[in-house]
């Protein structure tokens, strides 16, 4: 769903289903999800003015989703969510945070992982603030709806009695948080369940990379093994081989995490990387760049 509205090429007929309820209900609490949540809910003339994929935003403008469950299965304090993103959301006009106040009462363990994370005492407090807003405004007929869900994991999927195949709601069951090592809560389930009803699930629980033809793959970790971006095709006595003329970034270079100026610096690194071994001389055997590229997309016809 993300590449689609992203404009990423192998997903811009995904043509997801935006018309069949008005709700929709996002498996996570991480920015992916928030992110989700932001383009489900946004107006579309607010949109229009960004660079949000065309065929998506032709879609968006026709979806009847006026409703989104954004659930986690821990706490308003574990939620993995940054502060920039989330206020972005809850300043989007016209919506209306829900959020249940027993949510956002805290435990002594709960209070000690604030203590150690400003970060997760900011997003506490900005969701609170917005619970609080929320409570005292007038209900508006044009409204949508963000549903923050804590304390919740998803069991199943529902099936439609209508169409056969399709999605009708979530299965989920309550939670409780279990500390298990010194700062870490842990959800465990409680076998307490209900049901979210919707036409609309999207998950949201993370991104592992997948390997690339031959390159090499740590499956563990999902990235491609690298020293300051050189990828590092084989280790001999401990010391890692890097491959000549081959880097990498991103995601792959170091795993699902951090924000968008998190990625500038990993580019920075592999560039300073590749920069450094032309002027030494040790790309030589390396591809034909920026020529070499126009060559092959004009041998493959692709349109420039
Ligand atoms: P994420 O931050 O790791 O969040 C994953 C969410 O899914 C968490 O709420 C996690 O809950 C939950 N989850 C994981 N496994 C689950 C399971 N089995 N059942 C139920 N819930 C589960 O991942 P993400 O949202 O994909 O983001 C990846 C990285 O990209 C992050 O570093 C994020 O900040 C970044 N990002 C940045 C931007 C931006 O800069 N604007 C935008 C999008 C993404 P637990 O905490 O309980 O595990």
């Amino acid at each position: 769903f993300v590449w689609w509205y992203n404009g990423h090429p192998d997903y811009s007929s995904l043509k997801p289903d935006l018309r069949r309820s008005d709700t929709a209900v996002i498996l996570g609490q991480g920015n992916v999800a928030l992110d989700v949540a932001r383009i489900l809910l946004r107006p579309t003339t607010e949109l229009a003015s960004t660079d949000i994929a065309r065929h998506a935003l032709s879609a968006l403008e026709e979806s009847s989703i006026r409703k989104v469950y954004l659930v986690g299965r821990r706490g308003p304090v574990q939620a993995a969510l940054t502060a920039k993103e989330l206020r972005e959301v809850l300043g989007i006009k016209n919506l209306h945070i829900r959020i249940k106040e027993t949510d956002l009462s805290v435990t002594p363990a709960d209070e000690e992982e604030m203590k150690n994370s400003r970060a997760r005492k900011r997003i506490y407090e900005l969701l609170s603030k917005a619970a609080a807003a929320a409570g005292t405004s007038e209900a508006d007929p044009d409204q949508r709806e963000l549903h923050f869900v804590f304390f919740r994991q998803p069991d199943r999927f529902l099936e439609s009695d209508e169409r056969r195949g399709h999605v009708s709601g979530v299965n989920l069951e309550k939670t409780v948080l279990e500390s298990v090592e010194s700062r870490k809560q842990i959800a465990v389930g409680t076998g307490e369940f209900e049901d979210i009803s919707c036409s609309m699930v999207l998950k949201a629980i993370g991104y592992k990379s997948v390997p690339i033809n031959d390159l090499p793959f740590d499956h563990k970790k999902g990235i491609v093994p690298n020293v300051r971006g050189r990828v590092v095709s084989q280790t001999s006595g401990g010391i890692p081989q890097t491959e000549p003329g081959l880097y990498v970034c991103g995601w792959l270079k170091r795993g699902p995490v951090g924000i968008i100026a998190t990625n500038l610096y990993c580019a920075e690194e592999t560039v300073a990387s590749i920069s450094e071994d032309i002027e030494e001389g040790a790309c030589e055997s390396a591809k034909a760049g920026s020529k070499g590229l126009l060559q092959l997309l004009e041998e493959r016809n692709v349109k420039k």
